[in-house]
């Protein structure tokens, strides 16, 4: 294997292990943001749906095999959001990880065959 695509593939994998380094949160599940309209027929979320109630955010995901739902503030949204966007990446580029190693160790057999 020339040292130059060695060398090329290593800092795309450093650069791999270093973007996921940075990251804080992740998590699996789905995050929900709704709207709601009370009920009561004198309240102005009653006639105009841009003055329903919320929003309100709700954060669905697995845990020991169960799907859970959890209430959020807007906050925690935020950060629930980043957190399911970061696991979203990192799958992406756990995929190009395993990519640089099967191209590096696959060019390691062209070497041993020139030997
Ligand atoms: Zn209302």
């Amino acid at each position: 294997m020339k040292e130059i695509d060695k060398k090329k593939i290593r800092s795309r994998t450093l650069a791999i292990r270093r973007a996921i380094d940075a990251m804080d949160f992740l998590s699996s599940g789905t995050l929900l943001s709704r709207t709601k309209v009370c009920g009561r027929s004198n309240c102005r979320c009653a006639t105009d749906p841009e003055q329903r109630h919320g929003p309100y955010f709700e954060w669905s995901r697995r845990q020991d095999g169960r799907l859970v739902h959890k209430k959020l503030t807007e906050e925690q949204a935020a950060l629930a959001a980043r957190a399911i966007a970061n696991r979203r990446e990192v799958q992406r580029l756990l995929a190009q990880w395993e990519t640089a190693t099967f191209e590096e160790i696959m060019t390691l057999e062209e070497d041993g065959k020139r030997g």
